[in-house]
Formats: structure tokens, C-alpha cells, sequence
């Protein structure tokens, strides 16, 4: 099959089920990326990532369901017919071969002529910011290397679709960080439709035009970054995005209730007969001079409070003996008079920071 470079294609995965015994790795699973898209899986370990990666790139056959490239069913072409480039969650190069050998292995397969592909190699190479490499050996490679190669090997046939499971997940912090952007401009610069998969929550923030929340083989939200954060579906995606503190409240007529207390709220709350109210640490104001006009304002005491340098954290006790974590920066007032253990505090949390979910485990 022959591609053109930029020429993005959409996947439309339909009611894909695929069970191991008793196992519903994917479970009814539809979904669809939209042409040029940066995707996110992003779930804990053992929630159907990369079943749903394999079953995308051939390698895996669901036990039903359909799965659409543009107009074409592609549910039994087999992988080296899909035009999918895929990076594996263990790099899964050949040691015994060059850099070179490597990223040339996919354009060998396609039995393109020699001077082509030597070209077509360094290119990718140069993509992956690796250009002059393609002479040195697999095992003289740092872990940050390892995974360019992979990447340029995932591109250099300029599939349409680009698979990368976990990529970044055996590198250090700071090498993770720099990669993230990294990918995110090669997806800017290539344009293909990607799908990516982490368990990194914070990685999936920074990279993704969309993220897939995926629990029990189950797509469990798909949004933007911003609207999984701030409004998430059910406590599994609030629980799991950021940090968050939850508190139990009731429906009396029209109006929401902590305790005795009526809450000031934006959005509607769910139709749900367990709610529960969400607050972000980073949310939560610390009032200096008493309650604010319009928030819904708590007293509570300070039970923690932990300096970790950029930010504080403290865990206060509301007066019916709820926990509430709060975060803030470090910097002005906060520098000078960090509360102490003990100390009565004001916290503020305006309507619009006050999120209702649905509490029943989803
Ligand atoms: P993730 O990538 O999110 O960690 P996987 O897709 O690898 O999750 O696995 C999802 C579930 O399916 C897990 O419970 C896993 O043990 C099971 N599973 C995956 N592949 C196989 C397999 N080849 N044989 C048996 N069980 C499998
Ligand atoms: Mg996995």
C-alpha cells in the first residue's frame, strides 16, 4: 500500500469485546479518533490499553466488533496491511542490528530499493533528533536513544496512524518531561492520527488533544484534558485525574447539602442518588479575613500542614469532622505565615469550583 505523507486517516472502533477466560480485557468498546488527532488511553495497569493498541494495529483479533480506518473495515486485514506504525511498551528493537538496521526494517519488509530507504532512514532519524546514528549498535544506546529509535522506526513508512504504548514509561522525570513535548511537536510537525497510552496522568494532560479514561476494559470518559479535570463523569476519573477531595452531600428540594449547610453550586447536579461534592486542592482558598461573599465558606481546623517547597499541602478538619486537602504556592502571605497544626481556618470554595458527581462506583 502505498501513503501520502500528511494524509491523516480516523479510526472507528465499534462494540470491540475481546475476553482472556474469564478476563474482559476490552468490554464493548467504541470509540472514535478523529483524522490527525493526539489520543490518550489512559487507565491503571491491567484496565485493556494494550489489547485496545493490538487489537488497532492487527495483532490482536477481538471476538467482535468492528474497526474502521476512514471508509475501510479493517478488522481482518492483517498488521503489515494497516498502515499503522507502533512503538511497543518494550521498545521491541532487534539488538543484534544497527540503528540503522532497525529503523530500515519496516521500509525491507515493503521491499523498497536500497538508495530510497537509506534516505528515508536518515530522514527519520533526523525527525527523531538522531541523525549521524544509524551506524552505532542497539545496546550502546541510553534509554532516552532506545525510544527515538523505536519512534523513528514507527514513522519512516509514514503510516497514517502512529501507535505508541507507554513510551516514556522507563525513562527518568526529566528525560519524560523533555520527550513529552518532544512527541507532541513530531505529531504537530507528521500530523498523523495518533493513539497513545500511559498510565501517567500528568503526562496524558500535557500531550493529548482528547484522553480516554479506560477502567475494567471500559472507556470510562473521553474528553479534553481541561474538561476531564474540571468536570469529571464519576468519582473513578475524578479519583484518578489530580488530587481531589470528596464530601457526601443530599439533595432537599432544589437545593444541595453538606450537613446543615446549603452549597453554592454552577453546574446541575448529576441525576444520581449518591452524590458527592468534588474540591481540588488547588481550588480551595485559605481566607485570611473570614468568609467570602458568594463562595461557600467552611471552618475547620488545621490538622497537617507539609512544606514541599514550590507548594504547601495541609489536611483541615471541618467541624463535622471531614477532611479537606488544600494546596497552595508558596509565596507571599503564605511564606511569611504558613498556618500551624491547630490553627482555626477559613476555606473558601467558589460555585464554580464546587463539582457534583455521581458517587455510586462506577
Ligand atoms: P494495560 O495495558 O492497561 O495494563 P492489558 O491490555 O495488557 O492492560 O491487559 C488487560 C487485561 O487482560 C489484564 O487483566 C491482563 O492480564 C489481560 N490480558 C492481556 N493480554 C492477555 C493474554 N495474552 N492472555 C491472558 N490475559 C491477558
Ligand atoms: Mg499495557
Amino acid at each position: 500500500m502505498t501513503t501520502t505523507k500528511g494524509e491523516a486517516l480516523p479510526i472507528s472502533v465499534r462494540n470491540v469485546t475481546k475476553t482472556y477466560g474469564p478476563v474482559h480485557a476490552l468490554d464493548d468498546v467504541s470509540l472514535d479518533v478523529e483524522s490527525g488527532e493526539f489520543l490518550t488511553l489512559l487507565g491503571p495497569s491491567g484496565s485493556g490499553k494494550t489489547t485496545l493498541l493490538m487489537v488497532l494495529a492487527g495483532f490482536t483479533r477481538p471476538d467482535r466488533g468492528s474497526l474502521k480506518f476512514g471508509d475501510r473495515e479493517v478488522i481482518r486485514t492483517p498488521p503489515h496491511l494497516r498502515d499503522v506504525g507502533m512503538t511497543f511498551q518494550s521498545y521491541a528493537l532487534f539488538p543484534h542490528m544497527t540503528v540503522a538496521g532497525n529503523v530500515g526494517y519496516p521500509l525491507k519488509l515493503r521491499k523498497v530499493p536500497k538508495a530510497e530507504l537509506e534516505r528515508r532512514v536518515e530522514g527519520a532519524l533526523e525527525t527523531v533528533q538522531l541523525g549521524g546514528f544509524g551506524s552505532r549498535r542497539i545496546d550502546q544506546l541510553s534509554g532516552g536513544q532506545k525510544q527515538r529509535v523505536a519512534v523513528a522506526r514507527a514513522i519512516v513508512f509514514e503510516p497514517r496512524i502512529l501507535l505508541m504504548d507507554e513510551p516514556l514509561s522507563a525513562l527518568d522525570k526529566k528525560l519524560r518531561d523533555q520527550m513529552q513535548i518532544e512527541l507532541r511537536h513530531l505529531h504537530e510537525k507528521l500530523g498523523m492520527t495518533t493513539v497513545y497510552v500511559t498510565h501517567d496522568q500528568r503526562e496524558a494532560l500535557t500531550m493529548s488533544d482528547r484522553i480516554a479514561v479506560v477502567n475494567h476494559g471500559r472507556i470510562m470518559q473521553l474528553s479534553t484534558p481541561r474538561d476531564l479535570y474540571e468536570r469529571p463523569a464519576n468519582r473513578f476519573v475524578a479519583d484518578f485525574i489530580g488530587d481531589s477531595t470528596f464530601l457526601a452531600v443530599t439533595r432537599r428540594g432544589a437545593q444541595i447539602f453538606h450537613g446543615d449547610m446549603a452549597l453554592r453550586h454552577d453546574a446541575p447536579p448529576p441525576d444520581a442518588d449518591n452524590l458527592l461534592m468534588m474540591i481540588r486542592p488547588e481550588r480551595v482558598v485559605l481566607s485570611r479575613n473570614g468568609p467570602q461573599d458568594g463562595a461557600n465558606n467552611f471552618t475547620a481546623t488545621a490538622s497537617e500542614v507539609v512544606y514541599q517547597g514550590d507548594s504547601f499541602l495541609l489536611h483541615a478538619r471541618l467541624a463535622d469532622g471531614d477532611m479537606v486537602a488544600i494546596r497552595g504556592a508558596m509565596r507571599g502571605e503564605n511564606v511569611t505565615s504558613l498556618p500551624a497544626v491547630g490553627d482555626a481556618l477559613t476555606l473558601c470554595v467558589a460555585p464554580e469550583d464546587t463539582v457534583l458527581i455521581d458517587g455510586s462506583d462506577a
